[in-house]
């Protein structure tokens, strides 16, 4: 397969992942109708009623990242009407407790909450909290968070929006179908690369396969399963969230390493890379330990870090593609759909792009992307492996088939009609055949003449012997028939053949058999059949020629 084909059939797959990235989880996602918020620093000792009752100081128009870390009122003043047995649902980030209070339309304000301790009873897949509205007989009419402990590097409250019971339940469905996808892709790569690199043992495989596992115990924690699962603490799984990106980029700038060329990483490249993948870990253990301590400074060191290391994979698929090796060339495309991501990813992080769902679950699916088409690579690989094994192999049989057959006639030679022969526990035929008179076929013909006698003589043997006899010339003008016994016939047939045989100037030639029967299992065995035949040869020879004899009885 060609380097167009492999990329054609990637760009292929391409297609249909983007074809189910865009089907399956969108219409869940966004379910629900947008709040518009407003938000302000929280007081001491400040009361949510007193609040809703006079929402002053709210900011509506700014940016919730431009706040700092603190406590935090968080107003959604205009509500659409909701129906009863709402869920209210906002996307999970670092925070010690969130307490929502809702003002109903005749005054009473009621409240539901959770900290970072308990958060976990109420995280949806998708790290998403979903807060039922406590029950009341009027409708709602405002929300109002009370954030405490938010350091606010993504936001406080983020995109908040109200859903039907239905609504939830086909979201989480839906997401439970886009994890179980990707899971089952990870688990299946995982499964094949341990395979592959227990059979095939390149250096690449250990850290592809810790990137995938990585990735997969990464797609656990920040779905909010792992938090639904064990119940833990939900800063806690974010820490943790970080600490496997961390790692499974880590992984990955390993893994090309070991994959590309050397030249790819020469130099610059290699020493930066080294350098931006050390930056990724000591930040992101910085960050796991000191949260939320200066989470400003932490947010915005783990993010450079994490935009170096996606910046270098610029210079390495520009060396790749140069290296002009097509695999690189596959990567090209498999890397640029979650470099893409990334550089979404970053992008929202620095502020530069809004906070969006996909843009932040987007690692999941650029690495689903990815990871099929390094799958597709490898296989690739293994495939290039596979054609120079099978060209050794050929090269070996030719070598072989060499070695073992008679330049000259072409059949087998003395060396491997022994191999052949010896073991055979069966009892076996075996006829020695000698042309009589050569030296005067040589004086008659020349040399070259005599090879063609020889050459004619071994069609002839070979066209009258069964299939599965071993045919040999084991001397000059010497040749070796064997075959199982039972056969009694064959000399004499061996004999017609070779007086029918038509020769080069029609010269008359004929020749000199001894046959014995007996079994070969073992060397001795073989010295001693081959020793009556060759007595029996020499009779024939003394005899007058021409002729077959056996073995005297022994
Ligand atoms: P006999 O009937 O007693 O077997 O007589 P002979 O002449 O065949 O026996 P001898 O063994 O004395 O001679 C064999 C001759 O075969 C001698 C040698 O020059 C010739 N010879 C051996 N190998 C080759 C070969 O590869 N090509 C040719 N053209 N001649 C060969
Ligand atoms: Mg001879
Ligand atoms: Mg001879």
């Amino acid at each position: 397969m060609d380097g167009g084909k492999v990329i054609r059939w990637i760009a292929r797959a391409l297609a249909l992942l983007a074809a189910w990235v865009a089907l399956a989880p969108p219409a869940a996602a966004l379910a629900g109708t947008p709040l518009a918020t407003c938000f302000r620093r929280a007081l001491p000792d400040e009361r949510a009623a007193a609040v809703l009752d006079d929402p002053r100081g709210f900011d509506c128009t700014s940016d919730q990242r431009s706040a700092g870390p603190g406590d935090y009122w968080v107003l959604a003043p205009r509500l659409p009407s909701i129906a009863r047995g709402s869920l209210i649902r906002f996307a999970s980030v670092w925070q010690d407790a969130a307490t929502l209070h809702v003002r109903y339309a005749d005054g009473a304000t009621r409240a539901t909450g959770f900290t970072s301790a308990n958060a976990w009873q109420r995280l949806k897949l998708g790290a998403v909290f979903e807060l039922a509205l406590p029950d009341h007989a009027a409708a709602p009419v405002a929300l109002l968070w009370h954030v405490r402990g938010a350091p606010v590097t993504r936001g406080i409250v983020i995109d908040p929006r109200v859903a039907t019971p239905a609504q939830s339940t086909r979201m989480e469905v839906a997401m439970a179908a886009f994890y179980a996808a990707f899971a089952g892709l990870c688990v299946a790569l995982l499964m094949s690369n341990l395979a592959l690199g227990a059979a095939l043992r390149q250096r690449f495989h250990p850290p592809y396969c810790a990137m995938v596992l990585c990735l997969l115990a990464y797609g656990v924690s920040s779905s909010g399963l792992l938090g639904q699962l064990t119940g833990m603490d939900n800063n806690l799984r974010l820490r943790l969230n970080t600490a496997l990106l961390a790692l499974a980029l880590s992984f990955a700038i390993l893994f090309a390493r070991r994959f590309f060329h050397p030249r790819v990483f020469a130099g610059w490249v290699g020493r930066t890379a080294t350098l931006s993948v050390g930056a990724v870990l000591v930040t992101a253990t910085l960050y796991c330990t000191l949260m939320p301590w200066a989470s400003h400074w932490l947010d915005a060191a783990l993010t450079a870090s994490f935009a170096a290391v996606a910046a270098l994979a610029l210079p390495l698929l520009w060396r790749g593609w140069r290296a002009d090796t097509p695999h690189a060339r596959v990567f090209m495309l498999a890397w640029g759909t979650p470099l893409a991501f990334a550089g979404l990813r970053i992008a929202q992080a620095a502020g530069l792009v809004r906070w969006n769902f996909f843009i932040d679950n987007s690692t999941l699916l650029a690495m689903a992307l990815e990871a099929s088409c390094s799958a597709l690579v490898i296989a690739w690989r293994i495939k290039l492996v596979v054609e120079e094994r099978d060209a050794a192999r050929e090269q070996e049989m030719l070598a072989r088939l060499l070695a073992d057959s008679d330049p000259l006639t072409g059949l087998m030679n003395r060396r491997s009609f022994l191999r052949e022969a010896i073991g055979r526990a069966e009892p076996q035929l075996l006829v020695l055949i000698d042309i009589d008179h050569f030296k005067q076929v040589n004086d008659t013909l020349g040399h070259d003449g005599g090879d063609e006698v020889l050459r004619v003589f071994a069609r002839a043997l070979l066209a009258v012997v069964p299939d599965d006899a071993l045919v040999a010339r084991v001397g000059g003008e010497e040749f070796a028939v064997l075959t199982g016994a039972g056969r009694d016939d064959l000399p004499d047939q061996i004999l017609d053949a070779v007086r029918a045989a038509r020769m080069p100037f029609d010269l008359a030639v004929t020749a000199s058999l001894g046959s014995e029967r007996g079994t070969i299992a073992t060397e001795a065995e073989w010295k001693r059949l081959y020793r009556r035949a060759d007595d029996a040869l020499y009779a024939a020879k003394t005899a007058g020629r021409d002729r077959v004899r056996w073995a005297a009885a022994a």
